[in-house]
């Protein structure tokens, strides 16, 4: 049996991520009832570069976020694994934040402006006579005109939803931990080779380093364990080496991720608007992917808005639309960070364009370019 709370909502948002959370405020901001439901509690650590690019950061202002960080990134430090490296200047340069910061500011502003908010894992989610019924582990059951799929990169909802995706393995798996490391600059982000996979480093609002790493399976498995893989194989890059020499970890132990999927998946699935990760992710090594789920949830909020001011025309003409133009924003930069990981994970080839990099740096500028978008107008 379930127990109804509210009996229709304009909008329920699963996933109060950065795009979950996105949509709850602008939502809101305009005046519709947000029911948000997530399954963890605020604030909380997740695995991330935490590399916010600044293109968002005039709409977070819209929003009302005033982000709490000095860290202003504007160079790329890149190395191979034989640890050449050169630095560059970023053509739009970033924030550095971290993501228990981050989410934990965008969760209090959302709650402050009046979005209802559970924390519960949502488990079914039906479409039936134009109205949606969100059933979650509590055996709570809400309704709405409106879901928006936030839930991130993998979730429980993927497998209810049969996406295709979720049936394939995927290759990749990803740690996370801060540390304190007095000579890292402020103003750099780093991105680190290594055999299997690179790292980024970046400083967070609190000064400490963000150091995550993406790697596949097939190169951490034979190690086991993180400790051992960083010390065999992270640190065959000189750079990251004297990093894990001189670093101390401020974790009680790093946080991973398994599972990472790059696959093409849907924006609209059975008439839920997907934002963010739950819509496409982009290779990390872009730095993108926090703006994309931002700009993504913006997109779904504007469209979502102008069906309920103009009276409730046509579902399936705003699916299409929303499809359309996240395919336009982003579909190029996905394809470009998937073209360009390909390449990095090859050691000749990264090789050879480090050395094309270091003979025109605006080579490398203008690829960084394609994978970001220009600051987002308000
Ligand atoms: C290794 C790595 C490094 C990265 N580094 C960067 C970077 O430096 N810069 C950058 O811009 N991007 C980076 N990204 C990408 C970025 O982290 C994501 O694109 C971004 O977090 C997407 O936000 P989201 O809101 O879509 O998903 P998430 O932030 O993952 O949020 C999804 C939320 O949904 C919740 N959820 C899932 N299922 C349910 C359910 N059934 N019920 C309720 N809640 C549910 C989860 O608990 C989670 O809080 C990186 C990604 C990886 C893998």
């Amino acid at each position: 049996m379930y127990l109804s709370l509210v009996a229709t909502y304009d909008v329920i948002i699963i996933g109060g991520g950065l795009a979950g959370l996105t949509a709850a405020i602008h939502l809101r901001k305009e005046h519709h009832s947000i029911l948000l439901l997530e399954k963890e509690t605020y604030p909380h650590h997740k695995v991330c570069g935490e590399y916010l690019s600044n293109e968002v950061v005039p709409y977070l202002g819209y929003l009302g976020i005033e982000l709490p960080t000095n860290i202003d990134i504007n160079t790329l430090e890149f190395s191979t694994r034989k640890g050449r490296s050169l630095q560059i200047s970023l053509p739009l340069g970033a924030k550095g934040i971290s993501r228990y910061t981050l989410d934990n500011c965008l969760y209090k502003r959302a709650v402050s402006l009046g979005v209802d908010y559970v924390c519960c894992s949502a488990e079914s989610i039906d479409f039936k006579d134009d109205l949606f019924t969100v059933r979650n582990n509590l055996d709570q059951e809400f309704k709405a005109t409106f879901v928006i799929g936030g839930f991130g990169k993998r979730s429980n909802l993927d497998k209810t939803l049969r996406r295709e995706f979720i049936s394939k393995k995927s290759p990749w798996l990803a740690v996370k931990a801060h540390y304190q490391w007095n000579q890292f600059p402020d103003n750099l982000v780093g991105l680190h080779s290594f055999e299997g996979g690179y790292g980024g480093l970046s400083k967070t609002e609190t000064g400490t380093v963000n150091f995550c790493y993406l790697v596949t399976y097939k190169s951490f498995q034979e190690k086991q364990n993180i400790s051992v893989f960083n010390d065999l194989v992270v640190a065959q890059n000189p750079y990251l080496a004297t990093f894990l020499r001189e670093a101390s970890m401020e974790f009680e132990k790093p946080l991973s991720i398994a599972q990472i999927s790059f696959e093409a998946k849907d924006p609209v699935e059975d008439h839920i608007i997907m934002c963010g990760d739950s819509a496409g992710l982009i290779h990390p090594l872009s730095g993108n992917g926090m703006a994309m789920a931002i700009h993504s949830a913006k997109i779904a909020s504007e469209l979502i808005h102008e069906y309920f001011i103009k009276g409730r025309t046509d579902r399936i003409e705003l699916e299409k639309t929303y499809a359309l133009q996240w395919q336009r924003t982003f579909g190029k930069r996905i394809r470009t960070g998937r073209r360009l990981q390909k390449l990095l994970m090859s050691p000749v080839i990264a090789e050879m364009l480090f050395s094309l990099a270091v003979l025109s740096p605006g080579i490398l500028r203008s690829i960084i370019k394609k994978t970001h978008g220009k600051p987002i107008e308000v």
